[in-house]
């Protein structure tokens, strides 16, 4: 078979290999670099990203994909779309009013931020609203012009899709006003490819990730509509249309578009795609990005697997111009694997982040056009990484893989029910009515926070550190009792994060130095890895919880992260499937649970902030995660007996659509987030009865501000019109370790007056 194919990459992280993206740009925040000076810098990361993907063989390469905070809000501003509130004169949209918009100022609240499909990253939500789009800057045709000009390269501009834009957008009304926006922004985006014409360039890449979610006719009308149009009006440009994130929903009708290429993740969604390409094939003469690398994991590729689907895919696309490609822009994987050597060799052989993945894609393209044997000693390389990777005792403990086919042939189900467990747990606790508690942490000051720098560099000792935690709990013990509150807990202060801190202790996790990935803005994370069979060692919170314990006789409540958002937050290994995996750190944490009880805690939280942030792109898939995920906490919190009660914790109120999933949680006690939208909350519960213990947040934690005791005993006045008195407790909206300890002590008190009221109404 003669075939050849291109390599070609989507999108390439834009934080730098030392994070220096963040440095410059929160220097400029902090006053300590000019405009000027960002901007020099911010250019040199940008054009050593472009020219280490040409250095190492891309032959197409994406410009325009970096940003200087979100490339959401680039195509935002570029169309002028500044929210009404901020000051805007039109034109280029100025340095501070772009980042104004992103995390607000002085004049106004920023926008919203929120999840960008199924990953970790957040984007900064366009408003549309009264303000006329106009194209202030073509941004694509900058980023073209800079790459040719300064390094010779004929880069491929990105934008986002029309389509996909007006989905993540907000501000008008989508049955009403959709065919308004398209009148609006089509031109502009027509205007900017007439330009890119003009300047020679072949080929640009509209991201349309909205296409994987479920797509009504509508729907389908509407895209069919936009290229259509923009294959009409610009018909000299070569467009890849693409998606990602799953399998496109709507298969034909999406590569039937008027495009010439289209991109489709040959990773995430299951099989979805190549079933759909070995029902109905693919269009003559168009362009296939065919995503055989995993953009979203930092785990090495199987190139003879991966070389196979390959030729699977030339032989259905006969007739197509392939492209080799990650399955979505690299953004989501860290940059470089190269600094990892402190990690065992196994795994650090195994890791492939963005340039690692860059290889497998030259790699690969190499394999089809010249023959696997002109790559032999990478595809070599490669099997004996992944086969040591497999043998790894870290990956085949016996006991854990036994363990988790046993419990998932089993219910995991407490010994009665909620209503019997109920009074059981009433008679042992005599909690009075509305028991006020906390969601776990208290304020990690700057104290707390060097103590722990001391002595993980060794500068402490175990015993020093050991017993400044201490004097923190004591302290807090006291002040919690002070204040009155029912149900006490230890403060956190040994925690770090709270899925590092468990990640640490338990076999199955390793760390990496450098794996940072941009969550939102410059702030990033660097997720633990589960690279083998997650498994219990030794109790992790015992001795903290118990030593609180001993200092009161109220009741302290153990603190423990749930399974689902420690699987969330997490690199997860590729060869089990995430249910297996959620079993696994379900079963570990079991054992914590019962270390807990049987060290006399008998009320436990198990935090589970991140399980919505799990839910599959198509509503469709929506069950099957969250019948997995309600299993795993329950692994983790059945085995305790009637009396001990099983507290939870998420911080959001989307609720209403996964209250049966919550539901059957079954945990004795949920508290949730609301006070930022309390009225949807409540109203959500006029709709659906919930009748386990619940707490909603009286206060928001995100601000310093002290509450009012009236403010609270409204929330709480409001929440009771629909929720049972019996069953209600009161808590902050979420953990406390952001504030201070000043007002966190004041907001308290009137936590616990607002309760008070409450009862001496009674
Ligand atoms: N127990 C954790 C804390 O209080 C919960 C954090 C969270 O909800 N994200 O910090
Ligand atoms: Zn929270």
């Amino acid at each position: 078979m003669s075939h050849t194919v291109k390599s070609g990459n989507l999108g390439y992280p834009r934080i730098g290999g030392q994070r220096e993206w963040k440095k410059a740009i929160e220097a400029y925040w902090a006053g300590k670099l000019e405009e000027q000076q960002l901007h020099e810098q911010l250019t040199q990361i940008r054009l050593n990203n472009l020219q280490q993907q040409r250095d190492q063989g891309l032959e197409i390469i994406p410009v325009g994909d970096f940003t200087y905070y979100d490339h959401v809000l680039d195509m935002a501003v570029m169309f002028g779309l500044v929210p009404e509130r901020f000051t805007y004169n039109g034109g280029e949209v100025p340095l501070d009013t772009y980042y104004a918009i992103a995390r607000g100022n002085k004049e106004a609240t920023a926008s919203e931020m929120t999840k960008w499909y199924n990953t970790n990253y957040h984007y900064i939500v366009p408003e549309l609203g009264a303000r006329k789009p106009q194209l202030t800057v073509n941004r694509p045709l900058v980023a073209y012009r800079e790459a040719k000009e300064k390094l010779g390269i004929e880069g491929r501009p990105v934008l986002i899709g029309l389509y996909s834009f007006l989905k993540l957008s907000k501000g008008f009304n989508e049955a009403t006003e959709w065919d308004h926006w398209v009148s609006q922004l089509l031109p502009l985006y027509i205007q900017i490819l007439k330009e890119l014409i003009a300047e020679g360039t072949a080929w640009v890449q509209f991201d349309e990730p909205s296409l994987v979610t479920s797509v009504t006719n509508e729907d389908i009308a509407r895209v069919k509509a936009i290229y259509e149009k923009i294959h009409r009006e610009a018909p000299e440009i070569s467009i890849l249309l693409q998606t990602y994130f799953e399998a496109i929903d709507r298969y034909e009708d999406v590569v039937s578009l008027p495009v010439a290429g289209i991109g489709l993740d040959f990773i995430h969604g299951g099989d979805g795609n190549l079933a759909a390409l070995r029902k109905f094939s693919f269009p003559r003469g168009k362009t296939l990005g065919a995503g055989v690398v995993d953009g979203r994991n930092i785990w090495r590729t199987d190139l003879y697997r991966q070389a196979e689907l390959l030729q699977e895919i030339l032989t259905l696309a006969p007739d197509a111009d392939i492209v080799v490609q990650p399955s979505c822009s690299l953004l989501h994987v860290p940059v470089s694997a190269k600094q990892e050597q402190e990690l065992d060799t196994v795994l650090h052989e195994a890791l492939s982040f963005a340039e690692e993945k860059l290889d497998e894609i030259v790699a690969l393209s190499k394999a089809v056009n010249q023959g696997i044997e002109s790559v032999k000693s990478a595809f070599e390389n490669n099997r004996i990484a992944l086969d040591n990777l497999a043998k790894d005792p870290a990956r085949n403990r016996a006991n854990v893989s036994a363990a988790v086919q046993k419990i998932s042939a089993e219910p995991a189900v407490r010994d009665s029910e909620f209503v019997v467990r109920r009074k059981k747990q009433k008679e042992k606790w005599h909690l009075p009515v509305l028991p006020t508690t906390t969601i776990g942490s208290f304020p990690q000051t700057a104290e707390v926070r060097s103590a722990r720098q001391k002595w993980r560099k060794g500068e402490w000792s175990q015993e020093k550190y050991d017993s400044f935690i201490k004097e923190h709990i004591q302290k807090w013990i006291s002040l919690q009792e002070e204040i009155g509150i029912d149900v006490l807990v230890h403060g956190e202060f040994e925690r770090t994060d709270m899925v590092e801190f468990f990640g640490e202790k338990l076999p199955g996790f390793a760390f990496t130095k450098g794996g940072w990935v941009q969550s939102y803005g410059t702030r990033c994370v660097k997720p633990p890895v589960i690279y083998g069979d997650v498994d219990f060692d030794q109790p992790m919170t015992v001795k903290e919880t118990e030593y609180a314990q001993s200092l009161t006789n109220k009741p302290v409540k153990g603190m423990l992260t749930g399974p689902i958002t420690i699987l969330n937050w997490s690199f997860v290994r590729s060869d089990l499937s995430r249910e297996q995996v959620a079993y696994q750190i379900a079963l570990a944490l079991r054992k914590e649970v019962e270390a807990l009880e049987q060290a006399g805690i008998e009320m436990i939280q198990v935090d589970e902030p991140a399980l919505r942030e799990g839910l599959p792109l198509k509503r469709e898939d929506w069950n099957g995660y969250l019948d997995w995920s309600v299993k795993a906490f329950r692994i983790t919190t059945s085995t305790v007996r009637d009396t001990t009660q099983i507290h939870t914790h998420m911080c959001y109120c989307e609720f209403h659509d996964i209250i049966d999933s919550i539901r059957a949680l079954d945990a004795d006690v949920i508290s949730i987030e609301t006070s930022r939208s309390h009225g949807e909350l409540v109203h959500s519960f006029e709709e659906h009865t919930y009748d386990l213990g619940i707490g909603l947040g009286v206060y928001d934690i995100h601000s310093p501000r002290v509450p009012s005791v009236e403010e609270m005993t409204s929330m709480i006045d409001r929440a009771l019109q629909v929720l049972d008195p019996e069953l209600f407790w009161i808590n902050p909206d979420c953990g406390l370790k952001t504030r201070g300890v000043e007002e966190t002590v004041q907001s308290l008190k009137n936590m616990v007056l607002a309760a008070s009221k409450y009862r001496a109404k009674e």
